[in-house]
């Protein structure tokens, strides 16, 4: 294990090719990325911030830090960048690296549950289905989540088995739920 910035480049770069992960390095702090993020005007998301943690090498610190989980990868500071900071990519490769020591959030493990259950990660719910009901087509559309394609919905599931993503998320495939978690998704 290196710097979390040597991480970043070591593993973004897998993906994207170092040359653009080591933007990075380029970060002035201008601030023009926080100030035309989206969820930073309603979270504690500063970009700017976990890109100066992440050249100071606070890797605990930015890992248990919950604003790394509030990026909607609207890619808003990407286009914005002056210096061609690769923000997103770069953010993105950063969770990897804190789920990977465990620090993935709630929300983020729940969709994988619901991929987990579905096939989706954004199922659809009863209320979707009276609408489709009410104009005429089946209740389900015919994908993983129709209790008739049950066959490909566990091919999605050895998906998971096989990369151990259920592993990372710590899916408990008793109560087809995050260990540990009650009915209605309360610890
Ligand atoms: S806009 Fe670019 S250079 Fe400015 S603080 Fe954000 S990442 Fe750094
Ligand atoms: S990609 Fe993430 S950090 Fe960048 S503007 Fe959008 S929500 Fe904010």
């Amino acid at each position: 294990m290196g710097t979390l910035y040597e991480d970043i480049v070591a593993y973004g770069g897998e993906v994207f090719g170092e040359e653009h992960m080591e933007t990075l390095r380029e970060c002035v702090q201008c601030g023009k990325c926080t100030g035309g993020c989206p969820s930073g005007r309603n979270t504690a998301l500063r970009t700017r911030k976990l890109f100066q943690m992440a050249l100071l090498d606070l890797r605990e610190e930015i890992f248990n830090a919950p604003e790394l989980w509030f990026c909607s990868t609207c890619f808003t500071c990407y286009e914005r960048c002056p210096k061609g900071v690769k923000t997103t990519d770069i953010i993105r490769i950063i969770r990897n690296l804190a789920a990977k020591e465990g620090h993935m959030s709630v929300p983020h493990r729940m969709i994988g549950v619901y991929v987990l259950k579905t096939g989706h990660a954004v199922p659809i719910g009863p209320d979707q289905m009276k609408l489709r009901e009410a104009v005429g087509l089946e209740s389900q559309p015919p994908t993983t989540q129709h209790p008739k394609n049950k066959e490909q919905l566990e091919q999605v599931r050895t998906i998971f088995r096989t990369t151990n993503y259920d592993a990372m998320i710590d899916f408990d495939w008793e109560t087809m739920n995050l260990r540990g978690m009650k009915k209605g998704g309360k610890k």
